[in-house]
């Protein structure tokens, strides 16, 4: 051997795999003329025995994979390009390898072609691709089937992948979806209270500007044809980071309409009266509060309150019977809420009784928004199966004073003002400030 052949094969024996060299015909027909050491860790057949049975190796290849390795070698020939394919063993042992090949082509004058490559054991780095590609295939499932809504924006709040869920809750096409300019909302939005959710609120955009977990948001989106459907949404955001920088954020959207609804629905009925839908005794009480409070931040404005007694009731129910009297309140209760402003609010407080509150209302202009409330009593009769019924109704007046907020006044002033104009033949107008 001379010393350059020494060399050569000592360089392949320390290559891991085969280094090799193919001669093949015109006719078809082919050998090796160079086979490395490295040949039988890869089949565990030695380079000799390869030598003389070439096709032992053709043998060991996967039955699936010999078809692409044909055509893999007439594409590499024509273009004359490196051969690079990769394929399924059985070794001697019956162990299941994969192979990585790649070979270089050249024509050689007389016709003959060589192949002069490498053969690499890829066994692991095969498995670990497969477990890859089997992981993110069971995430893919998990992201695909999910109830709820799952999205993701890059670091540039761009919109790259959204799930099934997601584009049903917003009724939104995946390309839609992905067309959304980069840190802008997918939907517009309420809070639970009606205000509006701005740009900058929306959580995932909160986690791309600060890289925090905004705490989930309850949300009412405007979806569907023309943005005229709401669908009520509970939104989170987790930012995801890469080296200390935010490189993702995935939100998740759950339907919470069913919850919201029940949640309005049962709130509604425990601040409204059954019978005439106007607000009830307590709740009525809260907006008093509420606005007493905001006359001691302002010394200009004032308010005043209205307490109402339908005359004589007792009697209807007496001459007409209880459901009679019942289809009298709520006529009162529609003619009282004519006679109003729309900001006024109105509310049943008990039996036959009804309070007004008149924001930012002179005492004049709430004498005659009272005169209005008593003429409509007297212009309107109530109807109970096609009979009209007549009633009156007396009013009190007193106005919201700054006693820091304390409301009880008020209503003492204005019942004692109901009081006297009862007392005055009702059908009656009084002003507790008089
Ligand atoms: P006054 O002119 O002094 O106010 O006399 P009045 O008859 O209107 O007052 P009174 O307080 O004596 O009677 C109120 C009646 O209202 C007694 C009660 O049975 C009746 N009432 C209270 N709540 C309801 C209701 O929800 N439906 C009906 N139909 N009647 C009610
Ligand atoms: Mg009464
Ligand atoms: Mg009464």
């Amino acid at each position: 051997m001379s010393e350059d052949t020494q060399l050569i094969t000592d360089l392949a024996d320390a290559v891991p795999g085969a280094l090799y060299r193919i001669e093949s015909s015109a006719y078809g027909d082919w050998s090796f003329s160079y086979l490395s050491n490295g040949i039988e860790a890869l089949y565990g057949f030695t380079a000799k025995e390869v030598l003389d049975d070439p096709m032992v190796l053709n043998r060991c290849m996967h039955e699936d994979d010999l078809p692409g390795y044909a055509q893999a070698n007439i594409v590499a020939f024509e273009k004359q390009a490196v051969l690079d394919y990769e394929y399924r063993i059985t070794t001697r042992v019956g162990e299941l390898r994969w192979v990585g090949l790649k070979a270089v082509p050249r024509q050689v004058d007389d016709g003959t072609i060589t192949w002069t490559g490498i053969m690499l054991d890829i066994t692991k780095r095969k498995r670990t691709e497969e477990a890859l590609a089997s992981s993110e295939l069971r995430f893919r499932t998990v992201f695909e089937e999910a109830p709820q809504g799952i999205m993701l924006r890059d670091q540039l709040g761009k919109v790259v992948d959204a799930n099934p869920a997601a584009l049903r809750l917003l009724t939104q096409s995946l390309t839609e979806v992905l067309s959304q300019p980069a840190m802008q909302p997918l939907f517009d939005a309420i809070a639970p209270d009606g205000s509006s959710i701005t740009a900058d609120e929306h959580p995932d955009l909160i986690a791309l500007r600060t890289g925090k977990r905004p705490a989930s948001t309850v949300m009412g989106a405007s979806v569907g044809l023309g943005k005229k459907e709401r669908v009520w949404l509970r939104v989170s955001a987790t930012p995801i980071l890469r080296d200390g920088a935010i490189d993702r954020v995935v939100s998740t959207l759950e339907d919470v309409t069913d919850g919201v609804e029940l949640t309005r629905k049962m709130r509604q009925e425990a601040e409204t009266d059954f019978l005439t839908k106007l607000l009830n005794r307590r709740s009525f009480m809260a907006r008093l509060t509420a606005e007493a409070e905001r006359l001691t931040l302002d010394v200009d404005r004032c308010s005043a309150v209205l307490a109402i007694d339908l005359d004589h009731f007792k009697a209807v129910n007496d001459s007409f019977g209880h459901a009679a009297g019942d289809a009298v309140l709520v006529h009162a209760a529609g003619v009282i809420t004519d006679s109003v402003r729309a900001s006024d609010t109105v509310a049943r407080s008990g039996g036959e009784e009804f309070l007004v509150l008149l924001p930012d209302t002179t005492p004049d202009g709430a004498l005659s928004i009272a005169e209005r409330v008593r003429a409509g009593f007297e212009e309107r009769s109530a109807e109970y199966e096609g009979e009209p019924i007549a009633v009156t109704a007396s009013i009190g007046l007193s106005l919201l004073d700054r006693n820091d907020g304390d409301i009880s006044e008020a209503l003492i002033y204005a019942d004692a003002a109901l009081y006297e104009a009862k007392a005055a033949g009702r059908n009656t107008v009084v002003a507790g400030w008089r």
